[in-house]
């Protein structure tokens, strides 16, 4: 059975002064200048146009390093020269590729502390955050590698004496990743080893936040063996390279996760069929979530505490499964909401290199500002439950809890990314279910109960991508839980799941009829 990289107890003092050590290494590098990262094409470094600086979310102006920007020529570059490699990767023996993605992922193994330490600087995730960051990197690569020696072997299909019916994938062909900065490193990794580990060549365009890390990720593909002609690392602009990539003719698929917007772009530009091009191309695409939480009247509410905090403050709520709304039911609603005001209370806020940090800056000034402009609108027209407090310097975003959100609200229809909740009480449990369906996105969702009978209703109708009963929503587990939506969250099957290579591969059918008379002399 598939076991998952186990998470670093950060209660331990050695790994706790280990992992400091990590981190003051890490950033007597940024004083002496900061990293950096360019465009890595057929083996060799391109300098790219212009240079993207990575300001630590956690300060205004320390930098933690430099990232060179892949042109339109780069990308094109590309492509050449992963068609270049595809025949020889495509013919690569199975067992070879996994072997090869295998060791990237022990090598992050061995290389955990370093990699969490970047996570935290650069995408500003507290330690925990950071560890489970790379601990599903981790997994994908042994995940993905176990899977495709399970794909790997041609079927036989039938028992039908002359015939021989052979049944077996083949991968796609050349393609792009285009990633988030919100797991920098798990889904960057999740989604490039999938494509390569199933012989498929691809260029990874990560986020521009998160540049550096990917640029590791990348390193460590090549070290373990991953041909230069197989992968290509394109940091860059995603309305400009990212674009001009989704719409090549060579390209032919493009797997994505990020916001709706972006994703349904891309699913509409990558349906026109360009002179030139061979294969539709496959999208798959994880879009955003709205994730809600239901609190059944007969809940624990010590659990039910300790769930919401965390799913919706966890990393500052800019997960795609966070929770964002709140319902619930009855005469829990007024008890409830007093602990989460207390609660809310002990959040510790701070810089994620500080191991007691909980409440960690959103992921730039950018972003900042939006969600700012998502709790002054909640000022403005709802009722706060709690606001919190929070350093001036850094992108930091208080904890902010909204109470009686209607469905019309903004609140509650719009994917925010940031430390916002939106609560409303229900009649009934029935009427949860009913509001916690209320959304156009459809990727996770939670429910708190004692009742057998509700939490049988929840399993059916509460209709989310991944629904978690009498515990936080967020952390999936690669393989345990699956993990992915429907609706507006997203097209693709489920990340970490049995069925998620099978979508970077094309299957094939082989007959022969075996009834034959002999061969003809070579
Ligand atoms: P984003 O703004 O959509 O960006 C995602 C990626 O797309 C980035 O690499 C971005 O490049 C690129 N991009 C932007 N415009 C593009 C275009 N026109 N063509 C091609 N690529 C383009 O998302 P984000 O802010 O990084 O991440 C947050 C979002 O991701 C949230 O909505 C969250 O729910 C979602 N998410 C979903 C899942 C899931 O599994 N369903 C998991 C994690 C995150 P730049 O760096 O240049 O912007
Ligand atoms: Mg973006």
């Amino acid at each position: 059975m598939f076991k998952n990289e186990p998470f670093t107890d950060f209660a331990v003092a050695a790994n706790r002064q280990k992992f400091q050590g990590e981190l003051d290494a890490l950033d007597s590098k940024i004083k002496g200048g900061g990293l950096s990262a360019s465009p890595v094409v057929a083996g060799k470094e391109l300098s790219g146009a212009s240079t993207y600086e990575r300001i630590d979310p956690a300060t205004d102006n320390v930098v933690v390093g430099r990232t060179k920007l892949a042109t339109i020529a780069d990308a094109d570059q590309a492509v050449q020269s992963l068609l270049t490699g595809f025949p020889r990767w495509r013919a690569t023996p199975f067992q070879e590729r996994a072997r090869i993605i295998r060791a990237a992922g022990d090598e992050m193994a061995r290389r955990k502390f370093e990699l969490n330490a970047l996570i935290v600087r650069e995408s500003g995730k507290p330690w925990g955050e950071a560890d489970g960051d790379t601990a599903e990197a981790i997994d994908f690569c042994r995940y993905y590698a176990d899977e495709m020696l399970r794909l790997g072997p041609p079927q036989k299909m039938g028992e039908i004496p002359g015939e021989d019916n052979r049944y077996f994938y083949e991968p796609r062909g050349i393609g792009v990743i285009i990633s988030p900065w919100n797991f920098p490193l798990a889904i960057a990794c999740g989604m490039t080893t999938a494509a390569l580990v199933s012989g498929n060549c691809a260029i990874l365009k990560p986020a521009q936040q998160t540049s550096l890390i990917a640029a590791r990720l990348a390193e460590i593909l090549y070290a373990a063996g991953v041909p230069q002609d197989v992968l290509a690392f394109l940091p860059g602009s995603g309305s400009a390279v990212g674009n001009h990539l989704v719409n090549h003719p060579a390209v032919d698929y493009i797997c994505f996760t990020g916001s709706k917007e972006v994703g349904l772009q891309i699913i509409n530009k990558a349906s026109v069929v360009l002179p030139g091009q061979r294969n539709v191309k496959r999208v798959v695409a994880e879009m955003g979530g709205k994730n809600a939480i239901i609190v059944d009247s007969d809940a624990d509410l010590d659990e039910v505490i300790k769930g919401v905090i965390q799913s919706a403050f966890g990393f500052a709520g800019q997960k795609c499964s966070a929770c964002s709304r709140l319902v619930v039911v009855g005469d829990a609603y007024e008890p409830l909401l007093e602990r989460l005001r207390h609660a809310a209370g002990d959040i510790i806020v701070g810089n994620p290199s500080e191991s007691g940090t909980f409440l960690p800056p959103v992921i730039d000034k950018g972003a900042q500002g939006k969600i700012m402009e998502y709790v002054q609108y909640g000022q403005q027209n709802h009722k706060a439950l709690f606001q919190g407090q929070v350093p001036k310097a850094g992108c930091f975003v208080p904890a902010s809890i909204f109470r009686d959100v209607p469905t019309s609200s903004r609140l509650w229809k719009e994917e925010i990314f940031g430390p916002v909740l939106a609560c409303t009480q229900a009649r009934d449990f029935d009427e949860a279910i009913k509001l916690a369906n209320d959304s156009e996105y459809a990727l996770t969702g939670g429910v708190f109960s004692r009742s057998p009978k509700n939490l049988e209703k929840a399993r059916e109708e509460f209709r989310v991508g991944n629904l978690y009963i009498n515990r936080k929503c967020t952390g999936a587990l690669v393989y345990r839980q699956p993990f992915g939506g429907s609706r507006m969250s997203g097209v693709g099957s489920k990340a970490g799941g049995p069925d998620y290579l099978i979508q970077f591969m094309e299957p094939r059918t082989v007959t022969e009829n075996t009834m034959r008379r002999g061969f003809a002399p070579a």
